[in-house]
C-alpha cells in the first residue's frame, strides 16, 4: 500500500493574496480556495524572492535563489539541471505532470523573448521530470491557446483555465500511473495582465462598485522609486488592458476610479475562474477517496497590486507583491483550520515537499523544510528574515533593488544599476538610496523612516542581518 502522499499543486499567475476571502478580500469571494484552507491551513508569512514570473518559478522548482538559478528576469531555466523538484519526485517513483505556464524558457514566442530556446546552441528549456506537460509558449493566450507537448503544438479551443482544467482532470483519471504517487502541476495562466474573462465570468460584477484600496491615492512622499514606477492605474493601464474608452466629462479622480473599476473587475473575472477550477479538482479528489492522502498546495508565483498604491503590477519587495498566498491541505498529517504566522519562501517550496515524499533535500537547495512548520511544530531558529532581489533594472520603471524583511522590519536598498543585461529603456534616473519601513506601525509602507537619527541603531542591525543573509546565500553586496 503506498504511503506516500500524491501531491496536486496549483499556481495561478499574479494572483495576490489579498484577492482570496480565505485571506480577507474585501473585494471578491473564493468559497472553493477557502475549502483548502479551511480542511487545512493559511499561511499568511509566505514571500517570494523576487516578484516576477519566471524567477520565482525557477526558485520553486529548485530551492534556490535567482543569482544560483541564473534565473533573474526571463532566463530560461536549463533542463538539463538535476537538482529541479519534479525531476527528484520523478526519479521516486513519482507519476508527474505539468499542465499549463511554464515560463521557464519553452517555445520563446513572446515578445520579452530575444531567442527561440529550440534554436540550435540555445538554452534547452522544455520542461523536464515529468511524465506529460502540456504547456502554454510564454505567456499564452486566454482564448483557444496553443500548447507545446512533447509530441508537438497543439491548440485547444476554448477558456484556458477550462482547459488546463480538463487537462488536469484527463491526465488524474485517465492517463498517470495510479501505481505510483502523483505530483501534479496545475499551473494557470489567469489572472495575468491583460485580465481576460472567460465566459462564465463576463458579467460579474457587473453592477458593483469594487471598494478601492486604503492607499489608493498614495503620492509616493519619501519613496523616489515608487514615485518612478510606470504602473499607474491612471496613466499606465492602456487600452489592451481596460478594453473600451473612457466616457468624457470625467474628472481626474473619475477617471483613475473607471480605469480601476474595468481593472479589477476583469482581474477577479479570472480569479473567478481559477476559483471554479480547484472546486473541480477538490471534486475529483473527494470522488475517488484522494483527498486524505492527497498534500493540496495553492499558491501564485508572486503578489500583485490590486489599485494599492495606485498600482497595478509587481516587481517591488512591498509587501501587496512580496506576499504569495499559500494555502495547503493535507488531512492525513495537517490539522484543519490552521494559519501559519511563521516565515516561508518560495526557495523552501522544493525542499518541503521532498520532506513529504520522504526524500533527502539536496544541499544545492538554498531552502529548508517547512514541514514541522506546517504541521504547528515550528522549530527553534526557523527563519526570522529573507532576502529579497529585484534585477530588472527599468522593467515598469522600477529601479533595481534589494532588501531584507524581518517579522517586524523592512530594510530596502535602491541600487538602480543596469548589471548584465538587466536593465531597460524604462531605468529611472535614481540615485542610490535606502528605504526602512516599521511594518508593525505601517502595514501600509508609507513612512519611509531610514533617515530619521532615532533609528540609527535598528538600520545598523538590518544591514547587518542583509549582509549576513547575502554572504550565507552567495549573493553580492552593492552598498557601501
Ligand atoms: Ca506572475
Amino acid at each position: 500500500m503506498e504511503s506516500r502522499p500524491n501531491i496536486l499543486f496549483i499556481m495561478s499567475d499574479d494572483h495576490a493574496a489579498h484577492a482570496i476571502s480565505a485571506y480577507g478580500s474585501r473585494i471578491n469571494q473564493t468559497p472553493h480556495l477557502d475549502r483548502i484552507a479551511q480542511g487545512g491551513l493559511r499561511l499568511d508569512n509566505c514571500f517570494c524572492t523576487n516578484s516576477i514570473c519566471t524567477p520565482s518559478r525557477a526558485s520553486i522548482l529548485t530551492g534556490q535563489y535567482g543569482h544560483v538559478t541564473g534565473v533573474k528576469g526571463w532566463e530560461p531555466l536549463d533542463n538539463r539541471r538535476p537538482i529541479q523538484l519534479q525531476k527528484l519526485l520523478q526519479g521516486a517513483g513519482y507519476a508527474t505532470a505539468i499542465f499549463g505556464k511554464w515560463h521557464l524558457g519553452c517555445g520563446l514566442t513572446d515578445s520579452v523573448w530575444k531567442d527561440d530556446n529550440r534554436a540550435p546552441g540555445a538554452v534547452p528549456a522544455d520542461p523536464a521530470g515529468f511524465d506529460e506537460w502540456c504547456v502554454l509558449p510564454g505567456q499564452g493566450l486566454y482564448f483557444d491557446p496553443q500548447f507545446h507537448t512533447a509530441q508537438g503544438t497543439v491548440r485547444h479551443e476554448g477558456y484556458v483555465s477550462d482547459i488546463v482544467t480538463d487537462l488536469s482532470l484527463d491526465w488524474l483519471e485517465q492517463k498517470r500511473d495510479h501505481d505510483k504517487p502523483f505530483f501534479l502541476c496545475v499551473h494557470h495562466k489567469a489572472p495575468h495582465r491583460e485580465w481576460e474573462p472567460g465566459p462564465a465570468y463576463q458579467h460579474l460584477y457587473e453592477d458593483e462598485e469594487i471598494p478601492q484600496p486604503e492607499t489608493f491615492n498614495d503620492n509616493y512622499t519619501g519613496r523616489p522609486a515608487a514615485a518612478a514606477a510606470k504602473m499607474r492605474i491612471l496613466g499606465d493601464l492602456e487600452r489592451k488592458d481596460v478594453k473600451a474608452d473612457p466616457p468624457d466629462g470625467l474628472s481626474e479622480a473619475e477617471l483613475k476610479n473607471w480605469y480601476y473599476q474595468r481593472y479589477i473587475k476583469d482581474y477577479l473575472r479570472c480569479v473567478a475562474s481559477v476559483d471554479a477550477s480547484v472546486g473541480r479538482l477538490l471534486g475529483y479528489l473527494d470522488q475517488n477517496g484522494l483527498a486524505e492522502n492527497t498534500i493540496v498546495i495553492y499558491t501564485s508565483d508572486q503578489g500583485f497590486f490590486l489599485g494599492d498604491h495606485g498600482w497595478y503590477d509587481k516587481r517591488f519587495i512591498y509587501e501587496e507583491s512580496l506576499r504569495m498566498p499559500f494555502l495547503l491541505r493535507y488531512p492525513h498529517e495537517i490539522a484543519a483550520g490552521g494559519v501559519g504566522e511563521a516565515m516561508l519562501t518560495n526557495t523552501d517550496f522544493a525542499p518541503t515537499l521532498l520532506d513529504f515524499a520522504g526524500i533527502e533535500t539536496p544541499r544545492e537547495m538554498q531552502g529548508t523544510s517547512a514541514r514541522a512548520m506546517l504541521r504547528g511544530q515550528t522549530p527553534p531558529g526557523w527563519q526570522k528574515a529573507l532576502y529579497y532581489r529585484y534585477w530588472n533594472n527599468g522593467g515598469h520603471g522600477v529601479a533595481a533593488h534589494y532588501g531584507v524583511r524581518t517579522l517586524t522590519h523592512k530594510l530596502i536598498y535602491f541600487y538602480s544599476l543596469p548589471l548584465g543585461t538587466h536593465n531597460s529603456s524604462d531605468s529611472p534616473a535614481l540615485e542610490p538610496y535606502w528605504e526602512l519601513f516599521d511594518l508593525t506601525q505601517d502595514p501600509q509602507e508609507l513612512n519611509n523612516i531610514y533617515g530619521d537619527p532615532a533609528n540609527a541603531d535598528l538600520v545598523r542591525e538590518l544591514k547587518r542581518e542583509l549582509e549576513r543573509l547575502q554572504t550565507q546565500l552567495g549573493d553580492e553586496r552593492i552598498h557601501g
